[in-house]
Formats: C-alpha cells, sequence, structure tokens
C-alpha cells in the first residue's frame, strides 16, 4: 500500500509562524524503489532572520546571501516532489511552509502527507515524547548536524527504516493508512476530480443524476472536508445516502473562512439542495415590533416576510422562522416575565377590562384589569425583549467587507447591504457588475447572524454606495471555479 516513491522532507525557517517566516533551507530525501538520493539547498529568505534562529540553525545573513530566492527553486522543488508520499516529522509545519511559499507566487503545492510524529505516537503509544530527539535517542538514529534541513530529513528516514524492521512493514502501512486515507469513493464518482480538490477554503457543492443539486457545504479545507464525507467509519445515513447519489462535485475558493459561508448560506437559500434540510427553510422570517399605540404604551406586532426590512423597521426583537414559532417565543417570554397575554395581543378576554386568564392564576401583574400601569408593563415587556433586539443596519448604504489572505495577499470584498449578501468581488471590474446587478436581495436570518457577528468584530470596511438598485433577479456571485 505505501507508495513507491517517498520524499523525507525537512524545512529551516526563520520562525514557526507560516505567514510571517520564510524558509532558509530545504533538505529532500527521495526514496525509490529503496534508493535514496539527497537533495538540499539554502534559500534567501528575503527578510531577516532572529539571532536565536541563527544559534540553532547556523544559517544566518551572511550563509544565504548568495542562495536563490524561493521563487527561482519553485520548479525544481515541485518537479522532485511530484508523485511522492511527503514524510516530514510534524508535518503540517513543513507542509505549511512549502504551501505558503507556492502561494505567494499564485501557484498550488498539494501532495499526500504523512506525519511522524503521528506515526511515532501511534507505534509507540507507551512514550511521552516523540521529538526528533526522542526518536534519536530512542531508535538510536545517528544524527549528523542537528538542526539543518538535510540532516533531520535524513533522521526521518532513518526512523522509517527502523519502523520498517520493527514494527515491520505491515504495521507501518496500517498506520500510514490511518493518516493517509482514501475513502471509499462513491461508486459513480470520478475519482480524478479528487485529485483537483484544493486544500483552500471554500464551497463545495454535490450533484447527482440530472445535475439535481444534492448538497452544499463549506469549509476553510475543501479538499479534507469532501472526502471526510466519504469516509466510511463516519458516514451517517444522510453521507450513505449522498455518497450513493452524487455524480459530480463543484466547488468555488474564498479567500477565507467569512466568504465561504455567506456563498454557503446564500447558495442553500436560493437553490434549495436536497440534502441541506437545515439551513433550508426561509420562507416567512417573522420578528416582533414594538409600536407605541399611546404615549409609554408598547405593544407588540408581529412583522413578516417583506415587510421585514432593517434598513426601516425599528424596535425589532428576535427571528423566528415562521409566526408559530414568533408567538410561542413570546409567550414564554411573557409567562416567565408575568406579563400579560391579553395585553399582548396573544390572548382574547372577554371584554375590554375583563382578566386574562394568567391573572386569575396570578400569572399576570395585572395590566389588562388597570392593576398595573401600562407603562410599567411596557417597561417591563421591553426588559424582557432587550436580550432579542436587531440591530439596524448601522451604514448609509451598501458596504464591502474586506477579507484578505495574508499570504497571497489576496483581497475579497463581500458586498452587503441591509444585512442582505450581494455577492463576492475579486477586482474592481466584479465589484462594479456587483453594484450593477439590480437585485433585491432576500433577507436570511443565518445571513444576519453571521453579518452582525463579523460587523462587530476587527473586520475592514469600505463604503460603496448610497442605496441599492431594487429590481428582482439574483446576486451576482463571482466564484473563482
Ligand atoms: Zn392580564
Amino acid at each position: 500500500m505505501t507508495p513507491q516513491r517517498l520524499a523525507f522532507v525537512d524545512l529551516e525557517t526563520t520562525g514557526a509562524n507560516p505567514v510571517h517566516d520564510r524558509i532558509t533551507e530545504i533538505g529532500i530525501v527521495l526514496v525509490e524503489d529503496g534508493h535514496a538520493t539527497r537533495w538540499s539547498t539554502l534559500v534567501d529568505p528575503g527578510c531577516r532572520i532572529p539571532p536565536f534562529i541563527q544559534t540553532l540553525t547556523g544559517i544566518t545573513p551572511e550563509v544565504v546571501a548568495d542562495a536563490p530566492r524561493f521563487e527561482a527553486l519553485a520548479d525544481e522543488i515541485q518537479s522532485r516532489l511530484a508523485g511522492c508520499l511527503f514524510v516530514a516529522h510534524n508535518a503540517r509545519f513543513d507542509y505549511g511552509f512549502l504551501k505558503n511559499e507556492f502561494k505567494r507566487m499564485g501557484r498550488r503545492f498539494q501532495a499526500d502527507v504523512v506525519c511522524t510524529v503521528k506515526l511515532s505516537r501511534r507505534l509507540f503509544p507507551q512514550f511521552h515524547k516523540h521529538s526528533l530527539d526522542s526518536l534519536i535517542e530512542r531508535h538510536g538514529l545517528l544524527a549528523d548536524d542537528r538542526h539543518r534541513a538535510l540532516a533531520d530529513a535524513e533522521l526521518i528516514w532513518q526512523f522509517w527504516q527502523k519502523l520498517q524492521a520493527q514494527p515491520g512493514l505491515a504495521a507501518l502501512d496500517e498506520a500510514v493508512r490511518q493518516q493517509f486515507v482514501r475513502p471509499s469513493l462513491p461508486p459513480h464518482l470520478d475519482a480524478g476530480v479528487l485529485d483537483d480538490l484544493p486544500d483552500l477554503p471554500g464551497v463545495y457543492l454535490f450533484y447527482g443524476e440530472d445535475d439535481v443539486l444534492l448538497y452544499v457545504g463549506k469549509s476553510i479545507n475543501l479538499r479534507q472536508r469532501v472526502l471526510s464525507h466519504f469516509q466510511a467509519d463516519t458516514r451517517a445515513f444522510r453521507e450513505l445516502r449522498i455518497s450513493q447519489q452524487i455524480r459530480r462535485i463543484e466547488w468555488r475558493e474564498t479567500v477565507g473562512e467569512l466568504g465561504a459561508l455567506l456563498l454557503e448560506s446564500w447558495l442553500i437559500k436560493s437553490r434549495q439542495p436536497v440534502h441541506n434540510r437545515a439551513l433550508r427553510r426561509n420562507s416567512e422570517l417573522c420578528t416582533w415590533q414594538l409600536v407605541e399605540h399611546a404615549v409609554g404604551d408598547f405593544r407588540p406586532r408581529l412583522v413578516c416576510g417583506e415587510d421585514l426590512d432593517l434598513t426601516q423597521t425599528r424596535d425589532c426583537f428576535g427571528l423566528f422562522s415562521s409566526q408559530r414559532e414568533a408567538t410561542l417565543a413570546l409567550k414564554k417570554i411573557a409567562e416567565a416575565n408575568q406579563l400579560c397575554l391579553a395585553t399582548l395581543g396573544l390572548e382574547k378576554t372577554t371584554g375590554k377590562g375583563r382578566p386574562c386568564f394568567g391573572y386569575q392564576l396570578q400569572q399576570c401583574k395585572g395590566a389588562c384589569v388597570g392593576r398595573e400601569a401600562i407603562g410599567l408593563h411596557s417597561a417591563r415587556l421591553m426588559a424582557a425583549l432587550a436580550r432579542l433586539k436587531l440591530k439596524t443596519w448601522p451604514y448609509p448604504g451598501v458596504i464591502g467587507i474586506v477579507e484578505r489572505d495574508e499570504v497571497s495577499e489576496r483581497e475579497d470584498i463581500h458586498v452587503v447591504h441591509n444585512w442582505c449578501y450581494l455577492g463576492t468581488a475579486h477586482d474592481e471590474a466584479q465589484l462594479a457588475a456587483i453594484l450593477d446587478t439590480r437585485s433585491a436581495p432576500v433577507f436570511d436570518r443565518d445571513t444576519y447572524k453571521l453579518l452582525a457577528k463579523h460587523l462587530g468584530g476587527k473586520v475592514r470596511v469600505m463604503p460603496l454606495a448610497f442605496a441599492p438598485k431594487q429590481t428582482p433577479g439574483e446576486p451576482g456571485v463571482c466564484g473563482a471555479d
């Protein structure tokens, strides 16, 4: 089962952060049919090397002064690693750094990865420490020049050979398979598509026979998430059904999580995939609005569907997916706070000034019969509802939320108005197209919650226009298929 070509990889870097730090040295031991070839190169990181890293690795600015930049090495690295199982100690680190170097160049690097820390943990669970130093000691590995890339790659290769001898090939294969799960593929799906899936954020769409949209999902790692759908041990009934029905996968990459969430929510609402039950329904969204009937006399009024416009409607409380749900929720609040159901309009009494049912049970403080001043009842109602208060749209018009990927320095602009998502643009032309789409967006609860949460945080917002054009149509979504 273990592939024929193995690449034992180790990197030296300017630090531990794959976004801000850079590679200074690459070491690869390539093993094909048991024969090892060794390759290493220094890399000019193009930035400062912290003194403690210089001390640890011996890689100083002078050492890398004449070394090539990563860009000049990319082709060679990619061709050396092509078709190899990527083996590294704490592989997430080395793989992540390499991926990011390629990403900065606008290129994709992808490999099947095996981590020797995980292997060691699995095969030798009796030990607590699995650092390279622990392995050297435990397995008698011969360390040549610790903390240099090729020497450390060599150590991982030595460790691998020890594993082949003890616990042996079969156990090693099994442990590798554990990490490198090739799920059993759905019967009608073209296997090639799974190799093309990027490990980037985005939204994926599963299609069935006759191109029926089965399911829409989002992830910060499309590849992992899609594969997880087909892993036998995590298969729930729904996964099983999807797996039997699926014929085709489509995906759209996004710069980050917010874009993926917005696009997912919009696709589910507008396309109604068969298996997305939870997020799908959006038919009659309702809220309670407090309306002042006389001075100080506030009563709740149900606002539903198209009447619910948070640029216009003030003092709204809660979002409910039906009138029934809204009524039940208000009843519960009233009961918990000894409010009067008749005064709230939730119960009919036999006449004006007649007590409500709750008053007779001492569950109402008597607003219905004048025992509680209506102003006080209103104030208590407001306090009870306060937690549910919806935010009115705080901008004069359309805004763009800028989401940025620090590695590729790519930016997405999510165009939003009145808590509605209008589309995502990658450049000026797409932005103009979205603003010109003349769409009348539909308000939905998930998007509202998402935006209310993110706009309260540290996102960059740019004002775009004062009012959207209001003709029916679809949001302009410019996906990067
Ligand atoms: Zn009452």
